[in-house]
């Protein structure tokens, strides 16, 4: 039996949080994709591919060091703001 309400972190960040910290440190880019990692946490989400100009600026040895970087995180389901601080945000 528990009557405790285990907090799950919150986020402020629009493109999601770390599901541990509720934070990120950026993002990196995978050939198009953007990826976002946690570096406390090792974790990482892609957000899209695209979206973000520069990606076509990297070189091939960027790109080879992104994709050796990424390799080291775990791929998780990122959290994200809840409606009403999306709301607040837009107002
Ligand atoms: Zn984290």
């Amino acid at each position: 039996m528990s009557n405790v309400i285990k907090l799950r972190p919150t986020t402020t960040e629009y493109w999601g949080g770390c599901p541990y910290c509720g934070t990120n440190d950026g993002y990196i880019n995978l050939g198009a994709e953007h990826w976002f990692v946690c570096g406390a946490h090792q974790t990482k989400w892609c957000v899209g591919s695209n979206l973000f100009s520069g990606w076509q600026d990297d070189t091939e040895e960027q790109r080879a060091e992104s994709a050796a970087k990424l390799s080291g995180f775990r791929a998780v389901e990122p959290i994200h703001m809840t409606r009403e601080q999306q709301d607040g945000a837009r107002s």
